[in-house]
C-alpha cells in the first residue's frame, strides 16, 4: 500500500463539505466587502521567502520545503501567502490599478514541522490582504472582515488579541532593553531562546516553554517603547474597533513569527484549543513590498489556519452543513433509468439534493440503502409506475407513500423540503 506523505491529510466526505462551506462563507463575507480572490502559484523562488518572510525566522531556517529543479533553480513550496501576494503586486503592476487593492486567497501552504493535532506539513489557509492604505481605518476594516467571517460561522468564543509592534526603527531600542532585562536570567531560557538571542531576539517573547514565558512576562511591553506615530496608530485602531463593538484583548507581549510585521499585529485564539493554538495571525507590513524591490505601498492582512478553524467549528454550523438529507430515486427496471435521470435533473435545478440508485438494488435493498444515507424520501420507479407514467413517493420518516404523476414529483419534494422545521 502506498501511504500519504507524513504530515499531509486526506479530507474525505462528508468532512470535505465543511471545508467547502467555510470557504463559501469566506467568499461571501470578504466578497461583500469588496475583496476579490487572487490565485497564486504554490511554487515560488526560494529567494522570495528568504527576503520576504525573513532570514532568521523559524519558517525560513527550518520549515521550508525547498528543492532544486532540473535546471538547478532553488524553488520552495509556499509556506505562507503574503510574500506571494506582494510579489504578484509588484510583478503584475497592481499599483497601476485604482487602489487600494482588496484581495483574498484560499489554498494549501507547506511547512516542514513536527506533526501534531492542528499542525500539519500541508495545511489550508484563508488569507486576506489590503494593499495601499496606511490608515488606522484600513486596519479596522481588515479586522471587521475577520470578525464578520468568524461571526458568520457562528463563533462566539474566539478572542482577538491585539498588540503594537512599533516601527522597525523602534526595534533596536526595544531589543536592547529586552536583552538588558533578560540578561540576568539568560541561562534559564530554553536552548531555542538562547539561539534566538542573537538571531531573532523578538521571538523569545513568543516561546511556548513555560519557564521562558514566566521570565518574559516580567519584561517591559514593546508598546511602552514605540514611537508616537505607532502608538497613535494602534490606539486609533483599538478605538475604531471599540466604536463598532468588536472586542479585542490587548496582548502586550504578542509578537509574530514573520519579520515583516510592524505596528498593528493580532492573533485569534480559541479557548477550546488553549493558548498555544492560534487560529489566525495577522498584522501590518508597510515595508514588505518595497523590501522586495517594489513601490512604497503599505499593507495589512491576516491568514486563518483552515484545519484549526474547522477543528473548532460551532456545532450549529457543522450540523447545518452535515445535516442535509437527500432524496433517493430507485429505478427498479431498465426502462426506469431515463425517467429517473430526468427527475434527477429537474430536482437538481430546484436545489433538491438527490441520489440515483445505479448499482441494481432491489426495492428492499434500495430502501435500506436510503435509510443508511439518512434520505428523507424515496422516489420509486417500478414497472407499474412506468406503465402509468407515475412514481411512488415514499416519506422515509413517516413510512407513508402515494403514487403521483411523474410531472408532480419535483414540486412535491421541493414543498416538503421547505415544510421542514
Ligand atoms: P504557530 O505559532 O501555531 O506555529 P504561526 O505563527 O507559525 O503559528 P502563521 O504563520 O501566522 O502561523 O500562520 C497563520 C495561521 O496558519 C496560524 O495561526 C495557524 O492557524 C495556521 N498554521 C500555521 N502553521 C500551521 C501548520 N503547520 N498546520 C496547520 N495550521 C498552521
Ligand atoms: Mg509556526
Amino acid at each position: 500500500m502506498i501511504r500519504k506523505v507524513k504530515g499531509t491529510r486526506d479530507i474525505l466526505p462528508p468532512e470535505s463539505r465543511l471545508w467547502a462551506a467555510v470557504e463559501a462563507e469566506a467568499r461571501r463575507v470578504f466578497g461583500g466587502l469588496g475583496y476579490e480572490e487572487i490565485r497564486l502559484p504554490v511554487l515560488e523562488p526560494t529567494e522570495l521567502f528568504v527576503r520576504g518572510v525573513g532570514e532568521g525566522t523559524d519558517i525560513v531556517t527550518k520549515e521550508m520545503y525547498t528543492f532544486t529543479d532540473r535546471k538547478g533553480r532553488s524553488l520552495t513550496l509556499r509556506p505562507e501567502g503574503t510574500a506571494g501576494v506582494a510579489r504578484a503586486f509588484i510583478e503584475d503592476g497592481l499599483a497601476q490599478r485604482p487602489g487600494p487593492q482588496r484581495l483574498y486567497y484560499i489554498g494549501p501552504m507547506f511547512r516542514y514541522e513536527k506533526m501534531q493535532r492542528g499542525r500539519y506539513r500541508q495545511f489550508g489557509q484563508i488569507g486576506l490582504e489590503l494593499l495601499g492604505a496606511a490608515t488606522p481605518q484600513a486596519d479596522v476594516e481588515v479586522l471587521l472582515a475577520l470578525h464578520e467571517f468568524l461571526a458568520a460561522l457562528g463563533f462566539d468564543d474566539l478572542v482577538i488579541l491585539l498588540n503594537n509592534l512599533g516601527d522597525p526603527e523602534d526595534r533596536p531600542r526595544f531589543i536592547a532593553r529586552l536583552k538588558e532585562e533578560l540578561a540576568p536570567q539568560k541561562e534559564e531560557l530554553c536552548g531555542d531562546c538562547r539561539r534566538r538571542w542573537d538571531a531573532n531576539p523578538l521571538r523569545i517573547l513568543d516561546c511556548k516553554v513555560p519557564a521562558c514565558r514566566a521570565i518574559v512576562s516580567e519584561t517591559t511591553p514593546i508598546a511602552e517603547v514605540v514611537s508616537d506615530g505607532a502608538r497613535v496608530h494602534v490606539e486609533a485602531v483599538a478605538g475604531g474597533l471599540d466604536a463598532i463593538g468588536i472586542p479585542v484583548k490587548r496582548a502586550p507581549r504578542l509578537v509574530r513569527g514573520l519579520d515583516y510585521y510592524l505596528r498593528t499585529v493580532f492573533e485569534v485564539v480559541s479557548p477550546q484549543l488553549g493558548e498555544g493554538a492560534v487560529i489566525c495571525g495577522g498584522g501590518r507590513y508597510d515595508r514588505l513590498i518595497s523590501d522586495l524591490g517594489g513601490p512604497q505601498v503599505p499593507g495589512i492582512g491576516f491568514a486563518i489556519g483552515e484545519d484549526r478553524l474547522i477543528d473548532v467549528l460551532p456545532p450549529a454550523f457543522r450540523d447545518r452543513v452535515l445535516g442535509t438529507r437527500p432524496v433517493v430515486i430507485l429505478p427498479l427496471v431498465p426502462e426506469a433509468a431515463a425517467p429517473a435521470f430526468d427527475l434527477a435533473r429537474q430536482m437538481v435545478s430546484r436545489g433538491i439534493e438527490v441520489r440515483v440508485e445505479v448499482t441494481g438494488r432491489s426495492l428492499r435493498a434500495g430502501l435500506k440503502w436510503a435509510t443508511k444515507l439518512g434520505a428523507r424520501a424515496a422516489v420509486i420507479l417500478g414497472p407499474d409506475e412506468i406503465a402509468a407514467g407515475t412514481a411512488t413517493l415514499r416519506d422515509l420518516d413517516q413510512g407513508e407513500q402515494e403514487q403521483r404523476p411523474l410531472a408532480e414529483i419535483p414540486d412535491a419534494l421541493a414543498q416538503s423540503k421547505h415544510a421542514e422545521p
